[in-house]
């Protein structure tokens, strides 16, 4: 049950982006009856769990009476209310890594009203680089698109470094470009595709302020920009 996974210990400590994308889903009743293996099979547009998932490089592991297999987030997750699950398949476990403990995350969500799907969110992770390794970053947005959307340009320039006015303009100028907002009777869709830039902008804010990697960020403070 999401309820569950959100006030659980171990998901607060290992896979933190998780619970505050689950603050986000509907509202407390909703989320003592639904499942995390339900949102992701149902795989609505607008839903706050698919995004995480792709952006934490999980895996579904798919079971049916005959064989097993595994598929990563990135491919599982097809088009509104489609995913590679076969007829005769189960989702019947998640496989997902822990945080780096040096790494931050953020989500990022405009709706509505609090608890409404959403009109364009973002999952953001950062892992800063050192001597052994570069620096990573996965910006996946979600309400804009026919799946949850991986912004790899954005992504780019996350990584460059220190966070600034003019990153903050070519992250959201990357995030724009790459959306395909629909329009519905929530919103416009240039509406989203501006909310999208925005929430990514806010979500790799928030990944900066809660990673070790000082450099990456002038001043720790939410909403500062250099
Ligand atoms: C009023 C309301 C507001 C909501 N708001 C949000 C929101 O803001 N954001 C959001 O993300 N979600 C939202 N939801 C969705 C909700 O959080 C649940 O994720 C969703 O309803 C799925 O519920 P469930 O887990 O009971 O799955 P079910 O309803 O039981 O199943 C959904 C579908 O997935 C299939 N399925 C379920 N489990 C599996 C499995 N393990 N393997 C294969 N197929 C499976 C079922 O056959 C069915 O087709 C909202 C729902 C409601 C009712």
């Amino acid at each position: 049950r999401q309820a569950a996974v959100e006030s659980h210990r171990d998901f607060i400590r290992s896979w933190p982006l998780l619970v505050d994308a689950l603050r986000h889903v509907a509202h407390p009743p909703i989320r003592n009856r639904g499942t995390i293996g339900g949102s992701l099979a149902h795989n609505d547009p607008a839903a706050e769990l698919p995004a995480v998932m792709v952006v934490l490089g999980a895996s579904m592991i798919l079971q049916s009476a005959t064989a097993q297999r595994t598929v990563p987030a990135e491919d599982f997750f097809v088009s509104p209310l489609e995913t590679l699950l076969a007829p005769d398949e189960l989702l019947i476990a998640i496989e997902a890594p822990m945080r780096d403990p040096s790494a931050g995350w953020g989500f990022a969500e405009i709706s509505r009203r609090h608890g409404d799907f959403a009109l364009a969110a973002a999952a953001v992770q950062q892992i800063p680089g050192d001597a052994a390794r570069a620096p990573g970053a996965r910006i996946v947005v979600t309400g804009v698109a026919e799946r949850p959307l991986r912004v790899t340009e954005a992504e780019n320039i996350l990584c460059e470094g220190i966070w600034s006015a003019a990153r903050d303009k070519a992250i959201r100028a990357a995030v724009e470009t790459a959306v395909e907002p629909f329009e519905d009777l929530h919103a416009p869709g240039w509406y989203r595709q501006q909310a999208a830039g925005v929430m990514v902008a806010r979500a790799c804010q928030d990944a900066l302020m809660r990673g070790t990697d000082l450099s990456t960020c002038r001043d720790k403070k939410p909403g500062a920009v250099a």
